[in-house]
Formats: C-alpha cells, structure tokens, sequence
C-alpha cells in the first residue's frame, strides 16, 4: 500500500483513503477524474495519429503506384531501345 502526498497540507495518506485524515481534503475522486481524463487524451491522440498515419500512407502508396506506372514504362522502353540497338549493333558486327 502505497502513500501519497496530500496537496493541501503535505501529509503522507494512504493512496486508498478519499479524503486526507489531516485535513479533510477530498482527493481521491478528483485523482481518479484526472487519470481518466489523461488516459482519455492519450488514447485520442494515438487514435488520430494512427488514421492520420494510415491515410495518409494509403495516398502515399496512391501517389506512389501512379508516379510508378509511367516511370515503368519510360524505364522498359529505355531497356527495350537498348538492348534492341545493342542487338542491330552486334547484328551488324
Ligand atoms: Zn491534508
């Protein structure tokens, strides 16, 4: 059982009590309330940054896929011409 530190007067409280012996301030639901709210922040967070993350992967391979096609193309006609001027020249040799 673990003690913590009253923020009214500083005095060490069991984590379980909900009130301070000492003083009387109600801490514990507020703490509570707090790491939900935190807890709820960071799960939003990782949420958005996952779809953004996603999405914007998706249109990353999108962009990707058509910026390809064309360079395909450029790159086997370049190796077509090529090897086909490569094989009229060792024709012709
Ligand atoms: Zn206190």
């Amino acid at each position: 059982m673990a003690l913590i530190k009253c923020p009214e007067c500083g005095a060490q409280v069991s984590e379980l009590a909900r009130a301070c012996p000492n003083c009387g301030y109600a801490f514990g639901a507020v703490t509570v309330e707090g790491a939900d709210e935190k807890k709820g922040v960071i799960q939003g967070v990782v949420v958005n940054d996952i779809n953004m993350t996603f999405s914007s992967m998706v249109s990353f391979m999108i962009k990707w896929a058509l910026a390809t096609i064309p360079a395909a193309i450029i790159l086997a006609g370049i190796f077509f011409f090529l090897t086909g001027f490569f094989a009229w020249l060792m024709a012709r040799m």
